[in-house]
């Protein structure tokens, strides 16, 4: 469990802090706090992570909170985790900051209009990164070219969104139902090596139309295109995104 929101902590502020104005920014900004807010709540004080009533996790305003009330407050106004101020790498809870960070990027999240990320809410997410049960951000960053690709997805998945909502419902569904028209099934000669479906379910429509270039191992890695929406990825792109989900199942291996 721990491994998986460290995971998820480092790779979502990882592409926060190449760009943090990325199509669904708030949505990565929520990811990474929420998951790095639990790792260290759940490892300095166990149980205080979980919603009594409802045996759920709490969101990030709540973990907030949990540290503002069992960390000491600093004159600086951030809050110290303590144990950590004997090493190098005192870790101090920007919490204002961070809460802040929650309201702006909650306001478009839930319709209330634009909020705006801001490089000084990364920064302070970026701070959480030194505490013991986090530190994977090096190693993700290591080879910061899975960074760029994921990046540049985010980018083709927006226009493709955009794409999407101005070929209008009728017609995307029209295209989803002759999409198996335009697969080449598998064939001994021409095709030896296709195993699997030829289509994939598409991250951006929905509908099961990514033509897959290549029979990929990681979902949501392969290059091709959708037959309905265009979202586009490239075999460079595909490269990074595989390379990240190898990442990810070593870390996961390594726990
Ligand atoms: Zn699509």
């Amino acid at each position: 469990m721990e491994t998986e929101r460290t995971y998820q902590y480092a790779r979502c502020s990882a592409v926060l802090d190449a760009d943090h104005e990325v199509p669904g920014c708030e949505a990565i900004f929520d990811q990474a706090l929420s998951n790095g807010l639990l790792a260290i709540v759940a490892t300095e004080w166990p149980g205080k992570e979980i919603e009594s009533k409802k045996l759920r996790t709490l969101p990030a305003s709540a973990l907030l909170g949990v540290i503002e009330e069992n960390a000491d407050k600093q004159p600086d106004g951030t809050f110290l985790i303590p144990g950590t101020s004997a090493d190098p790498d005192v870790v101090c809870v920007d919490t204002k900051t961070l809460r802040d960070g929650v309201t702006e990027t909650q306001a478009p999240r839930h319709g209330r209009g634009e909020g705006k990320l801001e490089r000084r809410h990364i920064d302070a997410l970026l701070v959480l990164d030194k505490h013991r049960s986090l530190g994977r951000m090096p190693e993700v960053v290591s080879d910061g070219r899975w960074i760029k690709a994921e990046i540049h997805d985010l980018y083709d998945r927006d226009r493709a969104q955009v794409y999407l909502e101005f070929i209008g419902d009728e017609e995307a569904q029209m295209r989803a139902e002759r999409a198996p028209e335009h697969t080449e099934p598998y064939h001994p000669k021409h095709n030896p090596d296709w195993e699997g479906t030829e289509l994939e379910h598409c991250a951006v429509c929905g509908y099961e139309s990514f033509k897959l270039n290549v029979p990929v191992e990681f979902e949501d890695t392969g290059s091709g295109a959708c037959l309905v929406c265009s979202y586009t990825r490239s075999p460079d792109t595909s490269y990074y995104l595989t390379m990240n989900a190898q990442i990810r199942q070593a870390i996961e291996n390594d726990d």
